[in-house]
């Protein structure tokens, strides 16, 4: 029986692993953690990240041939596979503060194996990596361990938070990148062989290790580049009278092009897309490529401008003061159908509405009070002046109410603001939410989940992303 063992139980891991589990009977698979709060949840009815359809494929497998355990150095050093599923954040001090990824997880995660290996291993980054990370962990591997070879694999994964399972179930593509060497290409054709349970051959990709470490960033700098592009003529639509959705429908239409991923909002949001371009960003400097570093800080930078200007559009159209102002925000993760809030546009809109003193009502179904309160009093970290922490003025407590229901939230409130797309914001009674509020009474839709006429002939002032303002 082929043991798989994944260091991290987060987002990734945690699903992934299930999926393997699932669809891999004869594979045993433990996923380990540092995290005993994590474990715990892994092991209880109350999962730590909510993600539709994961529960069921836990319930299928676990205690099975999924496992959860704190356990670490016992599990790794049992497994033929181990995928290392740490979390890479951006560095934050330092050498490249504010771009480069902290490999500080990975490299603790790396020694560990070393040390505890008493036999060959193929270790796969799942992880997202700056390229040529393998060879650091190579390294890593060889000079602290007595004669054990590892073979390292890049296996990125692609997963969307909100689709995680659809996404893990039927993958685009699996992407496998080894050494050319013989042994890197058997360790190629072992975990091959573990996806080849569901996943069709032609979906499964196998390349060199510098192309898959590469290939993982590149993605995400080209899906948070679409967001960006339509952002960017959500701007100019509304200065022109244009409207964005009919505009990305036409352009979407050229099959060069596609229709995917081409709604405007209040900007990107998400452990990844940010973090994924600084770092790319971090390599092409160290590359000696600053024009091809500049090219994708502008996708970050266009980003922020959208939620700048979101803000701003609020506090103009209400009069240009929001101070003491009963403020509905419907949707705080980054998404719908996650609860995940890192780096969600949410932060930046409330944390701007606050500095003008507005008092917010959050309602997001899937987000904890605690979750807010925490993301809401953390200091806004200024990736372009890594040297000049900007320390945001604390959000104090007073002014940030959460609510378990769309309609207390909005209850008295002078206007709503849409962060989430959540589809029940769609099915909202709103003609029952305009009764209950202050008047004039603003909706301001930052996901365009609601139709603008319908709510204007209710009596909404509203404002959708690149549409067509008030008449
Ligand atoms: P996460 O923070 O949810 O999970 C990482 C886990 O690793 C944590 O539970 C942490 O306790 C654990 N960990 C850290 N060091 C450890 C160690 N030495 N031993 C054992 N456990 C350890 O992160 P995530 O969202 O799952 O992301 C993991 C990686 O996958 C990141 O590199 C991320 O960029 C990448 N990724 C994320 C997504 C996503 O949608 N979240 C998608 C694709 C790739």
């Amino acid at each position: 029986m082929v043991k798989i063992c994944c260091i991290g139980a987060g987002y990734v891991g945690g699903p992934t692993m299930a999926v393997i589990a699932l669809k891999c009977p004869s594979v045993e698979v433990v996923v380990v953690d540092i995290s005993v709060s994590r474990i715990t949840a892994w092991n209880s009815e109350q999962l730590p990240i909510y993600e539709p359809g994961l529960d069921e494929v836990v319930k299928q497998c676990r205690g099975k041939n999924l496992f959860f355990s704190v356990d670490v150095e016992k599990h790794v050093s049992e497994a033929d596979i181990i995928f290392v599923s740490v979390n890479t954040p951006t560095k934050t001090q330092g050498l490249g503060a504010g771009k480069a990824a902290d490999l500080t997880y990975w490299e603790s995660a790396a020694r560990m194996i070393a040390d505890v290996s008493k036999s060959d291993k193929i270790v796969v980054e799942k992880s997202t990596v700056p390229v040529k990370t393998a060879e650091a962990i190579e390294k890593i591997l060889t000079h602290n361990s007595k004669g054990i070879k590892f073979q390292i694999l890049s296996n990125p994964e692609f997963l969307a938070e909100g689709t995680a399972i659809e996404d893990l179930f039927s993958p685009d593509r699996v992407l496998i990148g080894g050494r050319e060497t013989p042994g890197g290409q058997k360790a190629i054709k072992a975990l091959k062989a573990v996806y080849a349970n569901w996943v069709p051959e032609e979906r499964i990709i196998c390349t060199n290790l510098w192309s898959a470490e590469l290939s993982k960033l590149a993605a995400n700098a080209f899906l948070a580049q679409r967001i960006s592009s339509v952002n960017a003529m959500s701007a100019l639509c509304e200065a022109t009278g244009a409207d964005v959705s009919q505009v990305a429908h036409a352009v979407g239409k050229d099959t060069r092009i596609g229709a995917k991923f081409l709604n405007a909002s209040v900007g990107f949001g998400g452990s990844c897309f940010q973090k994924d371009i600084l770092n790319l960003v971090y390599i092409c400097e160290c590359n000696g490529l600053p024009e091809v570093a500049n090219y994708w800080k502008q996708v970050i930078k266009v980003n922020d401008y959208q939620k700048n200007r979101f803000v701003n559009r609020i506090v103009s159209s209400m009069f240009n003061t929001v101070s003491g102002k009963k403020i509905a925000v419907l949707g705080f993760a980054f998404k719908k159908d996650t609860g995940d809030t890192r780096e969600t546009p949410a932060i930046d809109v409330c944390k701007g509405l606050i500095d003008d003193k507005a008092k917010l009502s959050i309602y997001d179904p899937q987000v904890t009070e605690e979750q807010i309160q925490r993301d809401l009093s953390l200091n806004k970290f200024d990736w372009d002046h890594p040297a000049h922490l900007q320390p945001l003025s604390p959000a104090s407590k007073k002014d940030i109410t959460v609510v378990w229901d769309a309609y207390e939230a909005t209850k008295n409130a002078h206007a709503i603001c849409i962060l989430t797309e959540w589809d029940e914001f769609k099915n909202l009674d709103f003609q029952k939410i305009y009764n209950n509020m202050q008047k004039p009474a603003f909706l301001f839709d930052g996901r365009n989940v609601v139709n603008p006429q319908k709510l204007r002939d209710i009596g909404f002032v509203v404002y959708s992303i690149g549409k067509p303002l008030d008449p």
